[in-house]
């Protein structure tokens, strides 16, 4: 069998780690190409690549957003996987695009409509899931959501439900990033999604409904493995959209984020002036998004790497019951900064982003996951899955946590 073309889309901080775990897994594919807005940017990380001894990539230009543009590129290259890791403003095109042409497409967060806020859950029914009878009809494979979080923990809560649990009473996604880039105020991934997902209502699930409240309104203390002790928030989640369709039997679905009290300073100015909206404003007759104005004069997340310090560690609290006992268990993954910057010259967000993406494309490559439809991570299998992403460097583990809610290690 002919081995798939691999087109990935976007030379950002992800971009680079998907291109890298790629080259350094190229003989599951035929040719692998990195293509983004700005051509510069795809040649520098191909660059890398070469230089760092991963291997060949090639590095072409596209604007994504244009359907007909991307989909004319992925015919010339014949490419028959395509992991969108540009922005979500690109999903609808790049979706489109792939069902023209008969490509498998991966993304990693959910489709945003650019000058729009706080949209209603789920956020998947209005992009995605409506696209999902054009994917089966054609027997092709939409993997979404396919990143850290969203992405592994939805595998994990897959995980939880074949292997640790008989029913699933609660789930608590926690993120915490424990490093240090040294700036003053930076987003670690692409500052217009990130300030926007931060900057919304929050969005979680509870008692077979989504419930609303203000951003920053539910915290809680978490002691996690190697980061430790953190306050966490509550905030909505692309994971979230998609998890009660598959455990409906869940009382609470809740996404938690730490952030620090510098960060939390800043981030409340900016959007107690009106910085942070995505809604345009005119400016000496220009229309603008306030947000787009800040993440011009924000660090580039992919400039983040050099000198960032520190351990991630993004995992799932999840309680139900086995053999007729409670259970709660944390199942989750740590990545060290520096270690990232050492091999692939990321930081920690970026590759935990990458090497999900790319073991879902390897997976689609050798035929191990082929669903022939549209499905969000926690529809396929997780065994592969969590056997593979190990050897493309980031490992997870599982631990017993006391079922009366408390953390092991708190206080300390
Ligand atoms: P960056 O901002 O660093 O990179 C995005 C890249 O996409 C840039 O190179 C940009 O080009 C390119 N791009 C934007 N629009 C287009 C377009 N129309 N056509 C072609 N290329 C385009 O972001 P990140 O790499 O940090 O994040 C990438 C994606 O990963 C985002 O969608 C983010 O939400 C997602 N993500 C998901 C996570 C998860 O765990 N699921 C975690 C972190 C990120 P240019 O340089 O010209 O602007």
């Amino acid at each position: 069998m002919r081995k798939p073309n691999l087109l990935i889309l976007g030379a950002g901080g992800v971009g680079g780690v998907t291109a890298h775990k790629a080259a350094q897994n190229a003989g599951a594919f035929g040719t692998i190409t990195l293509a983004s807005r700005t051509l510069a940017k795809a040649e520098a990380i191909a660059a890398d690549v070469g230089a760092r001894g991963h291997g060949t990539i090639e590095a072409r230009q596209v604007d994504a957003q244009n359907q007909a543009e991307l989909e004319a590129l992925i015919g010339e290259l014949d490419a028959a996987i395509v992991v969108n890791v540009a922005t979500p403003y690109v999903n609808v095109a790049a979706m489109d695009a792939c069902i023209g042409a008969g490509a498998h497409y991966i993304d990693t967060a959910v489709a945003e409509d650019e000058f729009v806020e706080n949209v209603p859950a789920p956020w998947y029914g209005n992009f995605e899931w409506p696209r999902k009878p054009a994917f089966e009809g054609k027997a092709l494979n939409a993997v979404l959501g396919m990143g850290f979080d969203p992405g592994v923990v939805n595998i994990f809560c897959a995980h939880a439900k074949k292997h640790l649990l008989d029913s699933i009473e609660s789930i608590d996604i926690i993120d915490v990033n424990g490093g240090d880039h040294g700036r003053y105020f930076a987003t670690n991934f692409d500052p217009d999604t990130n300030l926007r997902e931060i900057s919304e209502d929050v969005v979680f699930w509870e008692d077979g409904a989504f419930k609303t409240i203000p951003h920053h309104s539910r915290q809680m203390s978490v002691t996690l493995p190697v980061v430790g002790t953190h306050d966490v928030y509550s905030m909505g989640h692309d994971e979230l959209h998609s998890l009660p369709r598959a455990f409906p039997e869940a009382k609470r679905i809740e996404f938690w984020m730490g952030f620090g009290e510098r960060y939390l300073q800043v981030f409340n100015v900016l959007n107690t002036l009106g910085l942070l909206s995505s809604i345009p404003v005119e400016v000496d007759g220009v229309e603008l998004a306030p947000v787009r104005m800040v993440k011009a004069v924000l660090p580039d997340p992919a400039t983040l790497a050099e000198g960032y310090t520190g351990e991630c560690c993004i995992g799932c609290d999840i309680v139900g019951m086995k053999d007729g006992e409670r259970r709660r268990v944390l199942i989750y993954s740590t990545c060290d900064h520096e270690a990232c910057y050492a091999e692939v010259g990321s930081q920690a967000i970026s590759y935990t982003t990458g090497v999900p993406v790319m073991t879902a494309a390897l997976l689609l490559a050798r035929g191990e996951w082929d669903p022939q439809t549209m499905v969000n991570a926690e529809e396929l299998d997780p065994d592969p899955f969590l056997a593979l992403m190990p050897k493309l460097g980031i490992s997870w583990s599982v631990m017993d946590l006391p079922v009366d809610g408390g953390w092991p290690g708190a206080g300390d």
